[in-house]
């Protein structure tokens, strides 16, 4: 194996068919195993997966969504494929004489555990590629890969490059013909993102081809798709050109209906695959509520597209601390789905003690110092976060909107905050390449925690997230701040690792959160950034008194709990997209 510092998860799938239909009954879908079976299964597509137990590293929340949709299913044996790229290569950071330096690292797949199955061929233009399909079950669910030693990196070039064409035309098409390969017929697809649009190309390719008249194929291909939706402004997709298609796509089309269709859907030379997208997929889905609201997306004919909203969710048992998720499961929070136990689950959480949550979370510090044992902060030291202070973190992808330096406003007064409070603060991210902006931005704030003596003692950047420091800080910090600019964030999913481990969230009231009121977190609100910025800091002086202060320390957990916890429950989110698909 290679380098895998993450504990396994240890599953408890249902045993029984008995089980798995009080599961399905449970979420009001009776005789749904004879929707989806072993041989039919639930395909979902994505171009990125976050699973670095199986070798595949992602990039943010979209993969790690995919990774738990296929923890779930296998979890609560939902008949599941996953069918994704798997990445010879993947992209890491680490700094060197305080400067970010990015290097790149080999993945081979038979190093995960992956099995050979045969190879299938795309066409360009011009040549044919090889793809090697490769597999690997996990219980009711399967990985379905494609891959070649050229398919390079997870967004490697920009946007709307030939490479990303065919790294997506790759995933789609051949993909689709893995699928056959092994014997499957899709009983739905889902599409994350536009970047799998070819599977479902493929898909109507195929029904056309066979002797579908074109129409029939289009509604039924309609019918069995879903398109899951990140993006709130279709304005910054990115655009292909004829040309491309003509050298990438059309050749891996058979049916010249199918082709014309296609090529309808250009206006001056050039296509965003959305437009397409909503065409082919009649279940469309957003991953909050806002973002369904919001998300602002026009059919070809200017109509603007519904979402239905399913929020996203997250694998309890991948993302909480053991001692935490056996504690909610003795305690009548979740049942043994990993639902909030319907009827009685508000009086459950309003008899967990500060001193429970005070136990629970000690025992998740020690955890991430295990964690952080092995990684380094800006100056190439280990760090160590005392069993009596207080840990504040702001985790997530380095970008504009998230706004990673708003707690660095005023550097006095957030050494203060830290230092009265015998605090630290523990900021992890990543910058994606080629992002100079913040790349500065990050440099600066750098700067001003090397030239402040409290902030460089009790302030600690941690170069190269990934989900191993995802997991070890949502265990271990008392209080996470996410601080997206609102409207901008489509859900976000680590602030629900932070919650279902029994940590105070300060947020804006944005993404995921705001599918509940604003009262029931430590809010940031504000006209603009000034106040938002004042607003934080009294939130973060108000999470560290309450850690010491048992009502209200419980006041908050329980708040959190009953408003989010079947928001964030994977199960619950699983239970979405089953009674919107069938
Ligand atoms: C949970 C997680 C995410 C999701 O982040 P959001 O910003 O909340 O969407 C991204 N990256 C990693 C490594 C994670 O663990």
């Amino acid at each position: 194996m290679e380098e895998n510092n993450i504990d396994p998860v240890i599953y408890h799938p249902l045993e029984s068919v008995e089980e798995v239909e009080e599961y399905y009954q449970a979420i009001k879908r009776e005789r749904l195993t004879h929707k989806l079976s072993a041989s039919r299964p639930y395909c979902y597509w994505t171009i990125e997966t976050y699973d670095k137990s199986n070798g595949i590293r992602g990039g943010g929340g979209l993969g790690v969504l995919a990774a738990d949709m296929r923890r779930v299913a296998e979890q609560l044996q939902v008949p599941f494929v996953l069918v994704t790229p798997f990445y010879p290569w993947e992209s890491h950071q680490k700094m060197q004489n305080m400067e970010q330096i990015d290097y790149h690292e080999e993945r081979n797949y038979h190093n995960f555990g992956f099995n050979f199955v045969d190879t299938v061929q795309i066409k360009t233009a011009t040549s044919a590629v090889e793809l090697d399909v490769i597999e690997k079950q996990l219980g009711s669910s399967r990985f379905l890969c494609i891959t070649e030693p050229n398919f390079g990196e997870l967004y490697s070039g920009e946007s709307g490059s030939d490479h990303r064409l065919y790294q997506e035309v790759a995933l789609g098409f051949g993909g689709y013909q893995a699928l056959k390969m092994v014997g499957l017929r899709p009983a739905v697809i889902q599409l994350n993102e536009v970047a799998t649009f070819f599977a479902a190309v493929a898909r109507l390719d195929e029904l056309v081809s066979s002797g579908m008249d074109f129409y029939e194929a289009v509604v039924y291909t309609r019918k069995h798709t879903l398109y899951t939706n990140h993006t709130l402004v279709q304005a910054a997709e990115a655009t292909f050109h004829y040309k491309q298609f003509e050298q990438y796509v059309f050749p891996n089309i058979k049916s010249v209906a199918v082709q014309r269709w296609l090529s309808d859907k250009f206006t001056n030379g050039v296509i965003r695959l959305s437009t397409p997208t909503v065409e082919i997929a009649e279940l469309r889905s957003g991953v909050s509520k806002l973002h369904a609201r919001v998300a602002n997306y026009h059919d070809i004919n200017g109509s603007k597209i519904k979402f239905k909203s399913v929020t996203n969710g997250i694998h309890l048992r991948t993302w909480v601390l053991p001692e935490i998720m056996t504690y909610y499961h003795d305690h009548g929070v979740l049942d043994r789905f990993d639902l909030p136990s319907s009827h009685d689950f508000e009086e459950a959480v309003d008899k967990i003690s500060a001193s429970d949550i005070r136990r629970l979370k000690t025992i998740g510090r020690k955890r991430l110092n295990e964690i952080l044992e092995h990684r380094t902060d800006q100056y190439g030291n280990k760090v160590h976060i005392p069993e009596d202070a207080f840990l504040f973190d702001f985790k997530r992808r380095f970008v504009d909107y998230k706004r990673p330096t708003l707690p660095f406003n005023d550097p006095d007064r957030l050494a203060r905050i830290l230092e009265e409070n015998n605090a630290h603060y523990i900021l992890a991210g990543r910058v994606h390449m080629g992002d100079s902006t913040m790349f500065a931005k990050l440099m600066s704030t750098l700067h001003i925690i090397d030239n402040h003596p409290i902030l460089k003692e009790r302030v600690h950047y941690l170069p190269d997230y990934d989900e191993e420091l995802g997991l070890g800080l949502s265990l271990g910090a008392n209080s996470s701040i996410n601080t997206p600019i609102v409207g901008l964030e489509a859900c976000g999913t680590s602030w629900m690792k932070d919650i279902a481990n029994m940590g105070l969230l300060i947020s804006t009231h944005d993404g995921g959160v705001a599918d509940m009121p604003s009262d029931n977190y430590l809010t940031i609100e504000g006209k603009n950034e000034k106040q938002e910025t004042e607003n934080l800091y009294r939130q973060m002086e108000v999470a560290a008194k309450a850690w010491n202060n048992d009502s209200e320390l419980e006041y908050w957990i329980h708040k959190e709990l009953k408003a989010y916890l079947d928001i964030c429950s994977g199960s619950r989110m699983m239970r979405d997209y089953l009674n919107y698909l069938f």
